[in-house]
């Protein structure tokens, strides 16, 4: 007999099966028992991220044809949850190396895409994306980093901050302006490949959370990078970035999922080891109300998000901006319920919610930037706000 979800055609949306148990496999094997160490002395994922990019899982998002597995946005959303409930700082990584692939994707030229995509795909190159500046952060389009013409060459000059991968990356997607004066419009992306003249990364900056994800300052002296590392036409660079943000703010929406059922994970563990999960304990009623409660509000995010993915797979990328208040919405939501949760399961296991090798702990301090990157909440709630103005009007 079909259940209803089958007669309604919701199964043929799920996350693709085979990826998730492949997934799961490699985090078991490979991943978990790494996690406590990355974050302790805070280094660089490699093995877990190449552990995942070997079995050919790295380029959820990309297609076939370009070195891909041509997943869905819900498949892709479902895997960071897996990865962030076992290991943030790999999750970061991983989904950094989709924010790097997906622009040049989206306005990389046939020859842009064949460079590029097939290495970020197989894990052979590291990506990242740089938009942030000291000065412009949430006004991205106040950006001061300049791009100019100079006979072969665009010439780059300014610097970036906050960007994830940033010291390791073979590729670097940047957002430079070509003339200050004209804001957003003159807002183009370039790519810059390690190694270009006049382009240095600083050192991973300490962090509270995610710790082995490494985040540094970029800068850009007089660097020279040919003219065919214009992505897209002169001026679509903002265009560009917003797109890119409707997959980026559903990485953040997934981490933050991941991130609660990690905490709440730990703490139903913990609890079991004591007796406490058994049917007997009657004693224990008020943690069981409790981590049911937790196993409920990630229930309803994991639903949010999947029906936020898909309607990206729906609507296609290019409806981002039919798609912004909700993708607000569900990142806003999963990312405030994976510090909540995460806070939860450490109030709830008392003292030992301090102890750093439950688990829990950890969780905590990785959700909290989920609420800052890809745009701040505040920002969320901003976008929010105006629709619910228009709606209104
Ligand atoms: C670990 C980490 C990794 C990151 N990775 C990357 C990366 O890979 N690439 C990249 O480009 N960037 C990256 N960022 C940068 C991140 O996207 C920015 O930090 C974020 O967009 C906020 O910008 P800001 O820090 O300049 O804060 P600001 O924009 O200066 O904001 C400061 C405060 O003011 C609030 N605020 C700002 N404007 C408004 C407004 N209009 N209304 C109400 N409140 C407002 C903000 O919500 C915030 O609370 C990363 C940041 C971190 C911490």
């Amino acid at each position: 007999m079909t259940s209803a979800s089958e007669r309604t055609g919701v199964l043929e949306h799920a996350p693709d099966p085979a990826i998730l148990a492949s997934v799961r496999g490699i985090l078991r094997d490979k991943v978990e028992h790494l996690a406590e160490e990355v974050d302790e002395l805070g280094t660089f994922p490699a093995e877990s991220y190449q552990a995942l990019a070997r079995a050919g899982l790295a380029g959820l998002l990309i297609p076939h044809v370009e070195g891909g597995q041509q997943a869905s946005t819900v498949t892709y959303a479902a895997v960071i949850e897996e990865i962030a409930a076992v290991c943030a700082s790999t999750s970061t990584v991983y989904m950094t190396q989709m924010h790097c692939a997906y622009p040049i994707l989206v306005a990389g030229s046939p020859a842009q895409r064949q460079r590029y995509l097939p290495g970020l795909c197989s894990g052979t190159y590291y990506g990242a994306i740089a938009v942030s500046e000291p000065d412009a952060g949430s006004d991205a389009a106040s950006m001061r980093t300049s791009a100019v013409i100079d006979g072969d060459a665009y010439v780059i000059n300014g610097q970036k901050i906050f960007i994830s991968n940033g010291d390791r990356a073979d590729v670097v997607v940047v957002f430079a302006t070509m003339d200050r004066s004209r804001g957003k419009d003159a807002i183009t992306a370039f790519v810059v490949e390690r190694g270009s003249p006049g382009f240095t990364a600083g050192q991973p900056i300490h962090k509270l959370g995610q710790r082995g994800a490494s985040t540094v300052e970029m800068f850009f002296s007089d660097c020279r990078v040919p003219l065919d590392n214009m992505l897209g036409p002169p001026g679509s660079g903002f265009q560009l970035a917003m797109r890119a943000l409707a997959k980026s703010r559903i990485s953040a929406a997934a981490q933050g999922v991941g991130f609660a059922r990690g905490a709440y994970e730990a703490a139903a563990r913990h609890f079991a080891r004591r007796g406490m999960l058994d049917a007997s304990s009657s004693d224990a009623q008020d943690v069981q109300f409790e981590l049911a409660g937790m196993y409920a509000d990630i229930a309803a995010a994991r639903a949010l998000l999947w029906r936020t993915a898909l309607s990206v797979d729906t609507y296609g990328d290019d409806a981002w901006r039919d798609r912004e208040t909700d993708i607000a919405v569900t990142k806003l939501h999963c990312t405030d319920l994976s510090v909540r949760v995460a806070a939860q399961a450490a109030r709830l296991l008392g003292e030992d919610g301090d102890r750093s090798d439950l688990g829990v702990e950890r969780r905590l301090r990785d959700a909290k930037v989920t609420q800052i990157y890809d745009g701040t909440n505040q920002i969320q709630r901003m976008l929010i706000a105006r629709a619910i103005r228009r709606a209104h009007a």
